[in-house]
């Protein structure tokens, strides 16, 4: 259905120095046209990089290093450090220097994780502050958006020295960024000054960039990213030319900084310390330094000299030989194999269905990585494209598709929702408009109607998660309805409307369809998901199934049965004279009954009351309605029976059956 040719960049989308410096040289075209830029913005690195006559190719800074460390420094006159400079800075000022704030992003400030996760000064919010994590840096006050914001500030203006005029730019996130995560990626670049043509996920913009899509209309691929800190591993699909996120996981703690660690442990142990509490924190720095470049090394070489200098004494030296590295290594490379088994079990394909294994992220440059990468997956890896560079790559190209002449339609690329998304009904139950793992762009309706006589209004409440009760599934909004005209229980028809965007954006429509009367939110929750709580939250959705599915049913069926109680009580209030003794007390003790199984919480004992209930009410029903006619035959309203007008919004009921998956 959707095909796509850019089979001449592909060959060649690999960083080319000849070809960047010369690009120095190049006279601009005052006219030209703005050029589209794709941005890998890494946890521990940054790049950019545009397509030139169809070749993706990353802008270089002055040492001609593609790679922007993204560490942001704030320095005592005020001034921001972003990049190498402020990574040498961090040892000295940990506070100031603000590394790896991609973990922070959308997350809040009350959640757990947060505090865990580095050594800042946390900004606590105020009573009605929002939640959103915030750092004191000397006498300033920064938000993980604003941190970001100036790297992508650093690479636009890389960008610009090179380009002359930038246009938009697509920036690449984790497949598993939720909402919370990908909007503060969007308000970063807006603060950074940037038009975000698109929001992609970092495998799918590795598959991209090798071209995977070229040729074929269908297949399975995985993404295997080890970064610094971070392990990623995603299953996409190829399907009519679209690619399709299948299934994601990881681990957000082990990465190459794992490995360093490893190594600088082995040489300290060496040098005579037992217990590395009492290292000197220098030394700890100078270790790890040590290590990382000895790593380097060995990635081409066989064996290194790991020199780390002593204060007051010789410099430790030690041949490294890549052999004593992959011991030292190897325990780090093995945690990375359950999340990829897992990751191929949730996609539902065995390691020789896939079409190919796409290597991503510095760290597996270590040839020990790639061996088992081999091992793991059954095939030789693709990594002729440079796995610090390949995500940066594919999102140029994406970039300069979205931007170029071709029809828009041609760019689509298809993710899929993490978690399921829906909305609170009545009794507490979660209703799932749009399911996990529907592919998006996506949009949904479902009608709801009201659950009381003269309900004036409806409580939305959107969560997001996998379990049967809304009080177990993450909440990301709440908004109410309100203005809708008293009408009988069941007679207003609430549409709402789910719709995520290209960006993985979720924004939430209702409309009582007999009057017209709308609200609409885009939902910006005020704290994001890691990768972790998505798969524990999937875990216990599995977990708690069955449990989760009685009570459900449990909350649907007392939900009927407040129904029924409440309709036949008002009847009787009102009508009551229409029974004779024996039916009123059949009647009210079909009443007593169901209310004594409600008090039970017997799902089935509600239900069969329920009936009982709505069997003893048949006269009465029967009677009431020939009544009903007779008055408005002799000019009676019919509202005359309607009880006085209720002003208070409650979740709304499901049209039709409650249905249980
Ligand atoms: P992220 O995606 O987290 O921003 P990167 O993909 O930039 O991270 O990977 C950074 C990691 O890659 C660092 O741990 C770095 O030491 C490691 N790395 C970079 N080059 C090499 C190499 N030649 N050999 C081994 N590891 C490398
Ligand atoms: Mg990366």
């Amino acid at each position: 259905m959707i095909v796509r040719d850019r089979s001449d960049r592909l060959t060649s989308a690999r960083y080319d120095e000849a070809q960047d410096s010369m690009a120095l040289l190049q006279i601009f075209d005052p006219k030209a046209r703005p050029e589209p830029i794709g941005i890998d913005l890494g946890t521990t690195n940054s790049l950019v990089a545009h397509v030139v006559d169809g070749r993706a190719t990353c802008v270089l800074d002055c040492d001609l290093s593609p790679l922007l460390p993204s560490v942001v420094h704030y320095a005592s006159h005020g001034g921001v450090l972003v990049g190498a400079e402020a990574r040498d800075l961090a040892a000295e000022h940990p506070r100031e220097t603000l590394v790896s704030v991609k973990r922070f992003m959308g997350r809040g400030a009350d959640d757990p994780e947060t505090r865990r996760l580095g050594p800042y000064d946390f900004v606590s919010p105020r009573e009605g502050e929002s939640n959103t994590v915030r750092f004191r840096v000397r006498e300033r006050v920064v938000t993980p958006v604003e941190v970001s914001a100036e790297i992508l500030k650093v690479l636009k203006s890389r960008a610009e020295s090179h380009l002359r005029t930038v246009g938009g730019a697509v920036i690449t996130v984790p497949a598993y960024f939720d909402d919370a995560q990908r909007q503060a990626t969007r308000d970063a670049a807006r603060l950074a000054g940037l038009e975000v043509l698109r929001l992609l996920n970092e495998p799918t913009a590795a598959a991209l960039a090798y071209g995977l899509d070229k040729g074929r209309t269908q297949g399975t691929f995985a993404v295997y990213d080890l970064g610094g800190g971070t392990f990623d591993i995603t299953v996409l699909s190829l399907d009519d030319g679209v690619f399709q996120v299948r299934s994601t996981g990881g681990d957000s703690q082990l990465g190459g900084d794992d490995m360093d660690r490893a190594v600088a442990l082995d040489a300290l142990h060496a040098m005579g310390f037992e217990d590395l509490a009492t290292v000197p924190p220098t030394l700890v720095r100078r270790a790890l330094d040590a290590a990382r470049a000895a790593k380097h090394a060995l990635t081409d070489a066989t064996e290194t000299a790991l020199t780390i200098e002593r204060d007051g004494d010789a410099p430790y030296v030690r041949t490294l030989t890549r052999d004593d590295f992959d011991a030292l290594v190897r325990p780090v490379v093995e945690r990375t194999g359950p999340a990829c088994r897992r990751a191929l079990r949730d996609a539902g394909v065995k390691p020789e269905a896939l079409d190919g294994v796409i290597l991503v992220g510095g760290s597996t440059r270590v040839p020990l990585v790639r061996r088992y990468v081999k091992e793991l997956f059954h095939h030789e890896p693709l990594a002729d494209i440079d796995p610090d560079q390949v995500v940066a790559f594919g999102a140029a190209l994406q970039a300069d598709m979205l931007a170029g002449t071709g029809p828009r339609e041609d760019a689509l690329i298809l993710d899929v929702i993490p978690l399921s998304l829906g909305i609170e009904t009545m009794g507490g139950v979660a209703e799932k408009i749009l399911p996990r793992n529907t592919t998006i762009p996506a949009g949904r309706a479902q009608q709801f109607t009201t659950y009381a006589d003269n309900q004036t209004g409806f409580i939305l409440h959107v969560v997001q998660g996998e379990r049967e009760l809304a009080a177990d599934n993450r909440s990301l909004a709440t908004f109410t309805l309100k203005g809708i005209p008293p009408m009988p229980a069941g007679a207003a028809r609430l549409e709402v409307t789910f719709r995520v965007d290209a960006d993985g954006l979720l924004s939430v429509g209702a409309k009582e369809l007999t009057t017209g009367i709308e609200q609409h939110v885009e939902v910006k929750p005020s704290y994001g998901l890691e990768a972790e709580d998505v798969e524990r939250m999937l875990m216990e959705s599995f977990e708690f199934a069955e449990q989760d599915i009685a009570a459900r049913q449990l909350r649907e069926r007392v939900v009927e049965a407040e129904q029924v109680l409440g309709a036949t009580q008002k009847a009787l209030t009102i009508d009551g004279d229409l029974l004779d003794e024996d039916e009123r007390a059949e009647l009210e003790g079909a009443l007593r009954a169901l209310r004594d199984a409600m008090q039970s919480g017997d799902r089935q004992a509600i239900h069969l009351r329920t009936e009982g209930v709505d069997r003893a009410a048949l006269p009465l029903a029967e009677r009431r309605m020939n009544r009903a006619v007779q008055r408005a035959m002799s000019g009676h309203a019919l509202q005359e029976f309607e009880e006085e007008l209720k002003d208070r919004p409650v979740h709304p009921h499901l049209v039709g059956d409650g249905h249980t998956h």
